[in-house]
């Protein structure tokens, strides 16, 4: 079947997208990528797209910027992701790319946002389209862009999308346990950011398709290694900094650091929300030094309430992201980056220290 006729998500729903699904009739092959660092919705949506389109009748490929933590490697059809970091994955990277008929960016609002990938994605020939909960997407790098700022995931906003085509009641078990998983990442198991009851709405329905919420939590979130409790202990303990008068939490974690403990890819995943638990506390920053860049630090921010990261990261850090998690990079030592901080903090001191 052309793919142009035979009504493929979320190609071809508006009158606007004909010339875009006029180019795809070429080839039923996709991409699919999405941002550097994948986290649980980058690679939930971009493995959900996967099964969509599979089952549409396409052949799909995700690829990543880079390497993603292990405690995501349980979905369905992870262990097919191409990771350009991965010598390995280069060529099929490239090959891939180039037969590509469709490219899928999901999870990201800007181009640079894809890392390694930026340059090959951005020269391919394919038409793409964007699907993001970000705000301020870049709207020119996809000729179709759906983008949902006041949604909790990507995953909510394929959800959306297939709703809106009555089709959220027909997709496969792994359709549903990616977009599931998604969701439950970006919003700490619908602890934060998930107050719309439409999102319980699209849960119920991707229960229906056969899911089992209850061991989706646990291959998140039951995963520690020995180091990772160790080291939870250890940041806690020694590497929590605590300004009282700002309502704020500082911790950092080196490479040495790191190596002591025996940090796995994924360990420190989460460890930024905790301090957020200690009654009164606003923001919640983690200074992360970069496995793969020694001597650039890379910043998590967390805050409750109306105090926005996303403006703090993007003054201070050169990132963004959203209004309670953002984060974004310095080139500099752990000691430089700590002043730093201290200085945006001190910056923002009079929202912080209100009561
Ligand atoms: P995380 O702390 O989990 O790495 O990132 C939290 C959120 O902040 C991400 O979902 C993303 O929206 C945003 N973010 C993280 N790093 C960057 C960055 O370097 N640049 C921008 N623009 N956003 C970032
Ligand atoms: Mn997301």
């Amino acid at each position: 079947m052309n793919p142009s006729t035979s009504n493929v998500f979320p190609f071809d729903q508006a009158e606007q997208l004909s010339t875009f699904n006029s180019q795809l009739s070429t080839s039923k092959s996709a991409v699919i990528c999405a941002h550097v660092n994948p986290d649980g919705d980058a690679i939930g949506s971009s493995l959900a797209m996967k099964h969509y389109l599979e089952r549409k009748g396409w052949q799909a490929t995700v690829i990543m910027p880079n390497i993603f933590p292990d405690f995501l490697k349980w979905m369905p059809a992870s262990d097919s992701i191409l990771v350009y970091t991965n010598q390995k994955h280069k060529e099929p990277i490239k090959a891939a790319i180039d037969a590509a008929g469709l490219v899928v960016v999901c999870d990201l609002n800007q181009p640079s946002r894809l890392g390694y990938l930026e340059q090959d994605i951005v020269e391919s020939k394919a038409p793409r389209i964007l699907i993001d909960h970000h705000l301020d997407p870049d709207m020119n790098f996809c000729q179709v862009v759906h983008s949902h700022p006041s949604l909790c995931a990507t995953g909510e906003v394929i959800c959306q999308l297939l709703d809106e085509q009555g089709e959220l009641d027909e997709i496969s078990t792994d359709e549903a346990v990616c977009l599931y998983a998604a969701m439950m990442c970006d919003t700490g198991a619908f602890s934060f950011n998930s107050n719309r009851p439409v999102i319980y709405k699209y849960i119920s329905q991707l229960m229906a398709r056969g899911i089992d919420k209850d061991q989706i939590y646990r291959n998140v979130f039951y995963t520690a290694s020995e180091g990772r409790l160790r080291l939870q202990g250890y940041m806690l303990f020694v590497n929590m900094k605590v300004l009282h008068d700002t309502h704020t939490v500082i911790m950092t974690l080196t490479n040495e650091e790191r190596r002591r403990f025996k940090v796995k890819n994924g360990d420190t995943e989460g460890l930024v929300n905790i301090p957020l638990t200690m009654l009164g506390t606003r923001l919640s920053i983690f200074i992360n030094e970069d496995t793969e860049h020694p001597g650039t630090m890379k910043l998590s921010l967390r805050s409750v309430g109306e105090f926005p990261c996303d403006q703090m990261a993007s003054r201070f850090f050169g990132g963004g992201g959203h209004k309670n998690a953002s984060g974004g990079k310095l080139q500099c030592s752990m000691p430089e980056a700590v002043e730093k901080v201290k200085a945006a903090i001190a910056s923002y001191a009079d929202m912080l220290k209100r009561v």
